[in-house]
């Protein structure tokens, strides 16, 4: 199975891509949300790839041996809109929509992302799926995600007796599209950083509406956080996660280097 899977904590599932061709890493807050779709997606990644690989029919028999159900995601955050990162948000939507019988009302998954991107998104990013060649998907943001912390779920909420809500911190990291942004999860000091760093390396600028200055600053704010697990929108040749306070800060000292 392309997807290599991994747990930090009791409740946060990395999903990172191991195919042949291109696809994101995705991550998963598992059991946060009330009500009966209480997973929280991070960039579901790729539907099909350039290879042809099935890069969601991965991801969910890797989430199912997990014992988690797309059905039961009721929140999909984007860190970007590139469609290596956003393409199956829509089979997300798609798998939790409840039509409530006799009722007119459609339920479904919310989605979430800034709002810099949801606007680059439409005035740009929409282009880039015909450059892939693919259609671009329906994204109806929900939420806009601004800077500053975002408390999902509530005390005593999980469906599995314990403490339901995690808080994290929306960081705007543009630079690799204009509305990018890392997430941090102070409790298990873990950093989703979308495509702004990876192992030794960073993300591409040279995509419409990319700004190398842009993402220097964003990277300069990233690298003050103290970080145990930094979770990459990709893997390189390198490695993919990188875990220790100690690997993270070489990690961060090397890229500001490189930029
Ligand atoms: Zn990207």
């Amino acid at each position: 199975m392309p997807h290599q899977t991994r747990r930090i904590g009791e409740r946060l599932h990395c999903y990172i891509w191991q195919g042949r061709g291109n696809n994101c890493n995705t991550y998963l807050f598992a059991h946060v949300l009330r009500g009966d779709r209480p997973h929280i997606i991070v960039d579901p990644g790729s539907v099909v790839n350039e290879l042809r690989e099935d890069c969601y029919g991965s991801l969910v028999a890797a989430m199912r041996a997990d014992g988690i159900e797309a059905g039961d995601i009721g929140l999909v955050i984007n860190t970007h809109t590139h469609p290596d990162h956003c393409h199956a948000t829509e089979k997300i939507v798609e798998a939790g929509t409840r039509e409530p019988a006799g009722k007119a009302a459609t339920r479904q998954p919310l989605t979430a992302l800034s709002r810099q991107e949801y606007d680059y998104f439409k005035s740009v990013g929409e282009k880039m799926f015909g450059m892939f060649g693919m259609p671009a998907p329906q994204l109806e943001p929900f939420i806009y995600l601004t800077e500053g912390d975002l408390v999902l779920g509530k005390a005593g909420d999980s469906a599995e007796g314990g403490d339901g809500r995690i808080e994290l911190q929306v960081i705007l990291t543009p630079g690799h599209s204009p509305g990018s942004i890392s997430l941090y999860w102070p409790e298990q000091r873990a950093l989703i950083t979308g495509d702004a760093v990876f192992f030794g390396s960073i993300g591409r600028t040279d995509f419409p509406g990319g700004s190398i200055s842009t993402l220097k600053q964003s990277i300069d704010k990233l690298a003050d956080l103290d970080v145990e697990y930094l979770l990459p929108g990709h893997s390189t040749e390198y490695g993919s996660i990188i875990a220790s306070k100690d690997t993270v800060r070489r990690n961060f000292s090397a890229i500001r280097r490189m930029v």
